[in-house]
């Protein structure tokens, strides 16, 4: 970097910047390996009907098991990652295992909806509809039961771009949920012109919601607005069991939180849901619970 950025100008190093330089280097490298040794996996999280208390879906949140640091998070090491030569490699890595797992899933009765997290230039670069239809088939799994989250910031980048592969991946029946919704620097107008079949309204307006504060009347607005436009509407974050009730009055369809679970491996998931979901806080029981 130092090099590019010093014809005709003097990049001194500071001995901080040298060693956030290593560090970065260092993990750019580790995440080439990780690839190589199948380090990362994927966690779900639980995606809840707020009418029914039904499992609706499943967040597909990477996870990387760093041979040295343990478990890290996307926060850890995703800005490295998507500004790397690896990004796409670890792009096409997530939407196949998430797709293969949400097919099996649906072969083993249980056909709910995926999300995927998309990286700014799986949506700007490259042949994105190719690639998902492509793994749609090959996993078997229905168009249907995926869906693609891209935030506000990803559009504005090059809206033209974006508008054109989104118009491709719902021609294949695929949905596309806005991320962090409310959060990003994208007007109004995105919601017309890229008409999303959902909107997941972002956290920090919703984990610590109360009824007559700020946050409330934005969240209101924000469910009647995705109605108004005939979207569904999500609100991720939910910690407390009061906000349930408070978002359903709301006219909320589903929620996402670690009320209802934190993301967890797969085999938890199944476990969780599917072998013997439990009927307490938010959720109804199953008619088939073992
Ligand atoms: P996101 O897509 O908005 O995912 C939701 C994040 O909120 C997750 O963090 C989840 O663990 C966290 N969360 C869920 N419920 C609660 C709650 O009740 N309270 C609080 N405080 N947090 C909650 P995580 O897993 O650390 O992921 C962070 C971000 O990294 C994601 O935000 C997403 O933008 C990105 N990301 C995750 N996995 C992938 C991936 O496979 N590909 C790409 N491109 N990005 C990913
Ligand atoms: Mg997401
Ligand atoms: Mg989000
Ligand atoms: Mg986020």
């Amino acid at each position: 970097r130092a090099k590019t950025a010093g014809r005709g100008c003097s990049v001194r190093f500071e001995p901080s910047f040298r060693a956030e330089f290593d560090q970065r280097l260092e993990l750019e490298q580790g995440l080439a390996r990780a690839l190589l040794h199948d380090e990362f996996e994927l966690f779900y999280q639980p995606q809840i009907d707020l009418a029914t208390g039904a499992l609706a879906g499943a967040e597909a949140l990477i996870r990387w098991w760093h041979p040295r640091r343990g478990l890290l998070t996307p926060g850890a090491f995703m800005p490295v990652a998507n500004a790397s030569s690896v990004s796409d490699a670890i792009s096409l890595w997530v939407l196949r295992r998430a797709c293969r797992q949400a097919a099996a899933w649906s072969d083993a009765g249980h056909p709910i909806r995926i999300g995927v997290n998309l990286s700014p230039s799986q949506l700007l670069f490259g042949d994105l509809a190719a690639t998902v239809a492509d793994v749609l088939a090959t996993t078997g799994l229905s168009p249907s039961r995926l869906e693609l989250e891209v935030t506000e910031d990803i559009l504005i980048a090059d809206d033209e771009a974006a508008a054109r592969t989104f118009g491709q991946i719902r021609q294949l029946g695929v949905q596309i949920a806005f991320d962090d919704f409310g959060t990003g620097y994208g007007s109004l107008s995105y919601l017309k012109k890229f008409a999303p079949d959902r909107l997941k309204i972002d956290k920090s307006f919703v984990h610590e919601l109360t009824i007559g504060t700020d946050d409330a009347a934005i969240v209101r607005s924000t469910i009647g607005l995705g109605k108004q436009l005939g979207l569904s509407v999500i609100a991720e974050g939910i910690e407390h069991t009061d906000t349930v009730g408070l978002l359903r009055s709301m006219g909320c369809d589903e929620g996402q939180g670690y009320l209802f679970g934190a993301p967890m491996r797969a085999a938890t998931f199944e476990q969780t849901f599917f072998v013997a979901p439990r009927t307490d806080v938010g959720r109804g029981g199953r008619a088939d619970a073992a």
